[in-house]
């Protein structure tokens, strides 16, 4: 009989849980280091201390030099850091970057902002398993070139870089090179300096370290500006007190990197397994993570016929965390641009889905995960009625027996507004709603793109609940399917549901 929710944490490249030694160590210093690193008394020394201890940790984890650290907010920040303020300093000198397609949001978002401010960016194409085309990067990068980013690990298929060689081809033409560690860390060995990297980006919380703490490796000599004005912290580059319990808890999790790096051999094999038992229950399985040079903990599959929104929440359903191919945005459906960049169509992203492990994951949760994919594949699992955009009509929406659950935030109701007669009630919160919805009617659970309603509905299914269906492309989709009905009715008649 197959045993119903476990839980299986497959999506450590979303995030990390929080190891004992980490969260040791951050009650340590919350309880007994409340100095101010900048005052003067033995409190404030304790804490200057610390902090000169986690920069010190920190930089023996990827063979630095402890000046070269800056502590960030978090990785996002880090990158947002570097390339603001090298636009800043190469600003009349010169005046373009050249990226890779497949960088982080946090990379590629900056570069749309500093677009709008007269930089040129050009991206050097990735074949299609996602390896930067090294010919094309040559050309690419010029005199004009300040900056190339180029991540050392994908975050979405796990493809390591050749960060040496992109290093080498840059500071041949005098640019510098970003190389976002962050999915790296931990997980294959790192030594920023025989890489050849000028700044590298690190976040304490995928490797078991707190959220909301990153590190910033600038090399010696490097041009770095400050990024927060108005204080000496971090030799003046970073203002303001200095989050300790957070440094302390990255610098911690930091240390833990070699142990980390002992179980990735036993990562592998646990991936690979997960991998070829996909393979068996599925065979037309596409697999988006290269067999060598790439993360020994990332697989991501594309599942031919099987939308990602749904596997997601019916494995959510047995207990199983992963994440979508395709980016989890709650205002539209864009399929992920890493997908995108490596040839797959946006179908094909949206039926893509990562498992991540990491060096918590047993051969059990792997033998529970292919169990339940078999479930689910051979339609085992209880299924959930899906209504298309298109089918969603006057029947529906005005039928006496259809409940609307709207599971949308409020800035997703605010770009669209809802169906007629919906019941609000935002889809983090909805365990406290539980009890307030209907048994006797048939509960229609909407949301703004497609992601959230599926996982909603088959999380009230394990509450015991019935009779229920779920939009597809959510309010977006109905919005475009029918421009018509959304004129006519939308907005009208919502009601919000109080605990
Ligand atoms: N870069 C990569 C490759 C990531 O995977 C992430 C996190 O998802 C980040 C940057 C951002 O890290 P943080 O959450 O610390 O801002």
């Amino acid at each position: 009989m197959f045993q119903l929710r476990r839980t299986v944490y497959l999506d450590n490249n979303a995030t990390t849980p929080v190891s004992k030694s980490v969260q040791k160590r951050m009650a340590q210093v919350l309880a007994h280091c409340y100095g101010n690193p900048s005052s003067l008394y033995q409190d404030a020394r304790d804490a200057a201390m610390v902090l000169q201890e986690s920069r010190e940790t920190v930089a023996r984890a990827i063979n630095a030099d402890p000046a070269e650290i800056t502590f960030t907010g978090s990785a996002t920040e880090a990158n947002n850091n570097v390339l603001v303020c090298l636009a800043e300093h190469f600003a009349g000198k010169r005046g373009k970057i050249v990226s890779l397609p497949t960088e982080h949001a946090s990379v590629l978002g900056t570069l749309d902002y500093l677009k709008t401010r007269g930089v040129a960016v050009e991206y050097c194409p990735v074949d299609d398993m996602g390896f930067a085309r090294l010919d094309e990067l040559e050309k690419l990068v010029d005199e004009n070139t300040f900056l190339v980013c180029c991540m050392l690990a994908n975050n979405e298929t796990g493809v390591l870089q050749d960060v040496a060689r992109v290093c080498e081809l840059a500071h041949r033409k005098g640019a510098l090179v970003l190389s976002d560690c962050v999915q790296a860390l931990g997980k294959v060995p790192l030594d920023v300096g025989s890489l050849g990297i000028d700044y590298a980006t690190y976040s304490a919380h995928k490797v078991h370290g707190p959220k909301g703490a990153g590190a910033l490796y600038v090399k010696n000599g490097a041009p770095h500006l400050p990024f927060i004005h108005g204080g000496h912290q971090e030799s003046g580059l970073r203002a303001g007190t200095e989050s300790l319990h957070n440094i302390a808890g990255l610098a911690c999790a930091f240390e833990d990197v070699p142990c980390l790096l002992k179980h990735a051999v036993t990562i592998q094999g646990l991936r690979d397994r997960l991998v070829a038992g996909l393979r068996n229950i599925k065979p037309d399985i596409a697999v988006n993570s290269p067999e060598q040079r790439c993360l020994p903990n990332t697989a991501s599959v594309t599942f031919p016929g099987i939308a990602n929104a749904v596997l997601m929440a019916e494995l959510d359903y047995y207990g199983i965390a992963v994440s979508a191919g395709s980016a989890c945005n709650t205002q539209s459906d864009e399929p992920s641009h890493v997908l995108a960049a490596i040839g797959l169509t946006p179908d094909q992203a949206r039926q893509t889905v990562r498992f991540s492990l990491s060096d918590r994951t047993t051969a059990r949760d792997v033998r529970y995960a292919l169990r339940a994919v078999a479930n689910i594949v051979s339609g085992k699992s209880p299924a959930i009625a899906m209504i298309s955009p298109a089918q969603l009509d006057q029947k529906i929406l005005f039928d006496p027996s259809t409940y609307i659950l709207d599971v949308r935030f409020w800035y997703d109701r605010l770009a669209v507004k809802g169906l007629p007669g919906a019941h609000e009630s935002s889809f983090p919160f909805i365990s406290r709603y539980v009890g307030k919805l209907p048994r006797d009617r048939n509960i229609l659970v909407v949301c703004q793109a497609g992601a959230n309603a599926p996982m909603v509905a088959y999380y009230l299914r394990s509450k015991g609940f019935r009779r229920l269906s779920f939009l597809m492309a959510g309010m977006v989709g109905w919005k475009a399917a029918r421009p018509d009905l959304y004129l006519a009715y939308a907005g009208r008649d919502i009601a919000v549901i109080t605990p």
